[in-house]
């Protein structure tokens, strides 16, 4: 059986309590480009390997890297989207070392001088707001993957794909500023909501589109200094990350306290034996011989290229929530849940726009919607009820043409067949029963039945009311209109 983080030497809860984590996160974002960082080949997931390579990927003699403007550009937003200052002049370096899947030899990467700097980004964890900040913010191109698995010959050799040669990469680099794996975890959806929104990158974790490793140390609260900071690499889920810096944290703290010293290493996060295994002694910085790229030009900004792409900026998630307080009237409450991913804010104010009432369609979608997806493990971009079609129901509920307990069951129906809410009705007598002589004929049918709650009822205990109105409904399987039940009712009982 794997073994747990929870097995991890337990720390009593007091001595945990002495300590305070030290927490910076390194991640790397796949920037959202047709093509790679400097050639022409395709950034396209899942092609055949080694398909989507070229003399400059492969670093062949000769071949020469030009930038991707558009990778640039998505950078550049990025910056500006969490608040750093973009460098009027930044150099891509040859970031050198010697691996299997890196046929150049080298790393493309900005070192000493990085396109942006100095940003933040306001998060929110345990109910409390924090600023983290942002050191700096730099390009470099991805290495190929190493495949050790799934070969009839896999025991003998390691295969190769440099499709990721060259894909085109974004890190940003935080402050040490977190203390808790919960405000990791809220900088690191905070992050990725930011980079979505602004159509920066996909964020698709299993595809490798986000990944993220962890400066983790600790120290005795009040301590003016640091520890010995260990990096964590391959936390490239969310409950990795939050599983993997729980057991480093108590990892330190126990070898603390139990006299050893902590060394500084990278270490790789197990997720079958969930535990943090050293990886390889932290490789220094010069190890890594950086010079500039005498193929690439320096990259200089001007302030009306800043001015440009501030322009073309897609609305934030601060500012899409407070679109929604406003403009929709939504609860701050749902204004959150929609404004969580931008696929699907996008789609709650696609169904607005179909004509659905704002109230109501953001309701259905927090409610309804989502449980559904949830259960399901989907996502908004699978949704099987187009917008529109949730924007007819809702507006037949609004019109009264069914009750809103029928189009529950409607909606269910469109969910698992993909049906209109019209056809649905029309083949499952949906409609709500405004006929009030068959609601009188059923009202009156419960109150001959119910001969001793009638009784109970005249001699003035109003409670029994509400029986009587649940029978009627349930007669009518939900699709009598409340409304004229309670009026037929009330007659019917005062005779
Ligand atoms: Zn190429």
């Amino acid at each position: 059986m794997a073994r747990t983080a929870q097995e991890n030497p337990r720390i009593a809860p007091e001595v945990m309590a002495r300590y305070e984590a030290v927490i910076g996160l390194e991640v790397h974002a796949q920037l959202q480009t047709v093509t790679k960082a400097f050639c022409a080949c395709s950034t396209k997931f899942g092609a055949a390997p080694n398909s989507n390579t070229c003399p400059v990927c492969l670093g062949l003699p000769g071949a020469l890297p030009v930038l991707n403007r558009r990778a640039l550009e998505l950078a550049l937003r990025a910056s500006l989207a969490i608040h750093c200052e973009i460098q009027q002049l930044s150099r891509f370096a040859r970031k050198n070392y010697f691996y299997p899947d890196l046929p150049k030899g080298y790393q493309i990467s900005m070192y000493e001088l990085p396109l942006a700097l100095a940003g933040y980004l306001d998060i929110e964890a345990d109910g409390q707001p924090k600023r983290i900040g942002i050191t700096r913010l730099h390009m470099e191109d991805d290495a190929g993957k190493s495949l050790h698995e799934g070969f009839p010959d896999a025991e003998r050799w390691t295969h190769v794909d440099f499709n990721r040669c060259g894909m085109p990469l974004i890190e940003i680099v935080s402050e040490p500023d977190m203390r808790t794996p919960a405000e990791a975890y809220a900088y690191l959806t905070t992050l990725k909501q930011i980079l979505e929104y602004t159509e920066v990158s996909d964020c698709n974790m299993e595809e490798g589109s986000l990944r993220c490793d962890a400066n983790v140390s600790v120290r005795l609260r009040g301590a003016p200094k640091f520890g010995t900071k260990a990096e964590v690499k391959n936390l490239n889920s969310f409950r990795y990350l939050s599983h993997a810096l729980e057991y480093e944290i108590e990892r330190q703290i126990a070898s603390i306290e139990a006299g050893g010293v902590i060394v500084q290493e990278t270490r790789l996060w197990n997720v079958a034996a969930g535990r943090t295994e050293p990886m390889r002694s932290k490789e220094f910085a010069h190890d890594y011989r950086y010079f500039p790229d005498p193929d690439l030009l320096p990259v200089t900004i001007s302030p009306h290229r800043i001015e440009h792409t501030l322009l073309a900026m897609p609305e934030l998630p601060e500012a899409k929530l407070a679109r929604f307080l406003t403009a929709h009237g939504l609860a701050p409450y749902d204004a959150g849940v929609l404004t969580a991913s931008r696929a699907l804010a996008d789609y709650f104010e696609a169904v607005v726009a179909a004509g659905a009432p704002a109230k109501a369609a953001a309701s259905w979608i927090s409610i309804e919607l989502l449980r559904r997806l949830n259960d399901a493990g989907k996502d908004i971009s699978e949704c099987p009820v187009a917008p529109s079609a949730l924007a007819d129901l809702l507006g037949k509920v609004d019109k009264g043409e069914i009750t809103a307990a029928s189009a529950k069951k409607v909606f269910a129906a469109m969910y698992e067949t993909g049906k209109p809410a019209s056809e649905i009705i029309a083949a499952e007598g949906f409609a709500q029963i405004t006929d009030t002589s068959a609601i009188e004929k059923i009202a009156r049918a419960v109150v001959a039945k119910n001969a001793d709650n009638v009784a109970k009822y005249r001699s003035g205990n109003e409670g029994v009311f509400k029986f009587f109105v649940g029978q009627v409904i349930r007669e009518t399987r939900g699709q009598a209109n409340p409304q004229v039940v309670n009026e037929i009712l009330k007659r019917v009982l005062a005779e």
